[in-house]
């Protein structure tokens, strides 16, 4: 090649700038690498160096897990797809200068950039909540939830789990209260103590997603079965040391308690003009472009998705992996169609992207599979037992292994 041909294919050459390295961030960045056929730069900016398979946090405060089962190091998968990866904390987006700043104060540029920078809890909304109960919604958390249920096994009594107004992800939720279940049974401790849910959703088996049918009736026998009390289309106005107190007023007392929160996007983004909601979700078209600029993309739980109902006790709607890993491919094939000076046509509604979850409950559980996320829907099937089980263990290898190798394409 002249020296010339090569100087202007450098400068030609497309920058994409990947925000997160999780099921968003790294399917993303991966997928529009392959796009291209490597002819792209991909940069991937994350705060942390390691992938997070969070489905498996809610077995980590058992001992069933540890940090090292369910995290690896994404800088080699980065490098083996030709992708550089800076390990760093995003703090500004300049969507003008088109450039993103860390916190050591370097700055990025870019030609599309790709927000997947997820969740962060939100601990406001029930005061008390981060100093008297646990939560399993980070590693940090559950591993600290799961020195708590350590300390409980010593001295136990009532167990409460909870899902609070605003909350979104219940499917965590409901696989921690079975767990939880499995694990007083194995402990001997199921006759002697009580185990209650409290739940925002306005029947059991909402899971945030509008429920699915006879999903009440499943979850009301599993409840039953396992001899777990629930409280219903409650709020939880704050936790005390030992007891969680109800909107109401009703006061449970718990020896053991795991809220799951709502969920908030990071705050940084918040500060870009015209990108972020005040939740710090980046509004986006159904390509995933953001609604103001064309060459910023949003993916995963980082995207704002609007709740289409209104529930007596508000409730968050679940981004889970399928959805966000959709979304990321969407986005991925939009850029490399304006990479190749192709108008960005694909589109997904978060709403018409199909449902497929498995909600584990320790040696059982229930296959959640439906054509849309959200109603109104053609198909929806619960498919309880043991087989649900097996399923999300032979998952959570399948999955890691597809990440670790950035085998990104496979489904
Ligand atoms: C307990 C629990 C159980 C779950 N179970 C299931 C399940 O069974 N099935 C399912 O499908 N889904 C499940 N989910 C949901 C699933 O984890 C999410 O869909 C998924 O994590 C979303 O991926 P994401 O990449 O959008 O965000 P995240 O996973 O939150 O990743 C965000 C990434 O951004 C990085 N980041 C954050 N801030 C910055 C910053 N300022 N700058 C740069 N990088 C930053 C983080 O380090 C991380 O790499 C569960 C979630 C939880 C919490």
């Amino acid at each position: 090649m002249e020296e010339r041909d090569r100087i202007q294919e450098v400068v030609m050459r497309k920058k994409v700038l990947v925000l997160g390295a999780n099921f968003g961030g790294m399917t993303a960045a991966l997928a529009v690498k392959h796009e291209l056929a490597g002819d792209v730069d991909v940069t991937v900016v994350s705060a942390s160096d390691r992938f997070l398979f969070n489905p498996s946090l809610i077995w980590l405060p058992f001992g069933k897990r540890d940090a090292g089962d369910i995290t690896f190091r994404v800088e080699p998968t980065f490098e083996a797809h030709d992708i550089e990866f800076v390990h760093a904390a995003a703090t500004g987006v300049d969507p003008v200068a088109k450039q993103v700043t860390v916190a050591d104060g370097r700055r990025f540029g870019y030609d599309y950039l790709v927000i997947a920078t997820g969740y962060r809890n939100n601990d406001d909304v029930v005061p008390g909540f981060r100093e008297n109960a646990t939560t399993i919604t980070t590693l940090a958390e559950a591993e600290r939830a799961g020195e708590a249920w350590r300390r409980y096994l010593q001295d136990p009594g009532d167990v409460v789990v909870a899902a609070t107004q605003g909350a979104g992800c219940f499917g965590a939720a409901y696989e921690f209260l079975f767990n939880t279940a499995y694990q007083l049974k194995k402990a001997g401790l199921d006759k002697q103590v009580k185990l209650t849910y409290v739940t925002a959703e306005p029947f059991l088996g909402h899971f945030g997603i509008g429920g699915l049918p006879h999903g009440e009736q499943l979850l009301g026998m599993f409840l039953k079965k396992e001899g777990i009390d629930a409280r219903i289309s409650v709020g939880i106005d704050h936790v005390d040391d030992g007891a969680l107190v109800l909107a109401g007023g009703e006061t449970l007392p718990f020896s053991f308690g795991m809220v799951v929160p709502p969920f908030l996007g990071q705050d940084f983004l918040k500060a870009a003009d015209g990108l972020a909601d005040e939740k710090g979700y980046v509004r986006v078209r159904d390509t995933y472009q953001s609604e103001k600029h064309d060459d910023v993309y949003a993916v995963g739980v980082a995207a704002a998705v609007d709740v289409p109902w209104q529930t007596p006790t508000p409730v968050g709607i679940p981004k889970t992996g399928f959805p966000t890993e959709q979304m990321a491919h969407t986005a991925a094939s939009n850029i490399a169609a304006q990479v190749r000076g192709e108008p960005a046509t694909h589109t997904k509604a978060f709403g018409d992207i199909k449902a497929v979850c498995v909600m584990d409950a320790g040696n059982n559980g229930v296959i959640i599979l439906a054509d849309k996320m959200l109603p109104p829907r053609k198909h929806g099937v619960l498919i309880p037992g043991p087989q649900a089980h097996l399923m999300k263990l032979g998952f959570e290898k399948y999955f890691l292994w597809k990440m670790r190798h950035g085998y990104v394409q496979l489904p």
